[in-house]
């Protein structure tokens, strides 16, 4: 899935990235207030967000990062680690 990461202290809801976005699915969220003073924007339905990454351009102020996710797809990196140990030589005395 692609996700919009927001970094909410820095956000000054000048709403330049909600009248963008072509999806509508960023807001202000007005149950928040940052220490700027401002509600930050928050997305409303991450999975419709196609990462096209207009509101990180847009932003003035480098709040957004888009990352856009794999289709469904478990990367499961087949690691053989070969554990096999250098005998260290049985010291016989
Ligand atoms: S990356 Fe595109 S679709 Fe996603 S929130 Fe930003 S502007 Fe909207
Ligand atoms: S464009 Fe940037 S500063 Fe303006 S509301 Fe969006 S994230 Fe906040």
């Amino acid at each position: 899935m692609n996700r919009v990461i927001i970094n909410e202290a820095l956000c000054k809801g000048c709403r330049l990235c909600i009248d963008a976005c072509p999806k509508d699915i960023l807001v202000l969220d007005t149950g928040k207030v940052n220490a700027k003073g401002y509600n930050p924007i928050s997305c409303t339905d991450m999975p419709a967000c196609t990462a096209c990454a207009i509101c990180a351009r847009i932003c003035p102020d480098s709040v957004i990062s888009v990352e856009r996710g794999t289709a469904l797809k478990s990367a499961s990196t087949d690691s053989k680690a070969t554990d096999s140990h250098a005998d260290e030589g049985g010291i016989s005395k």
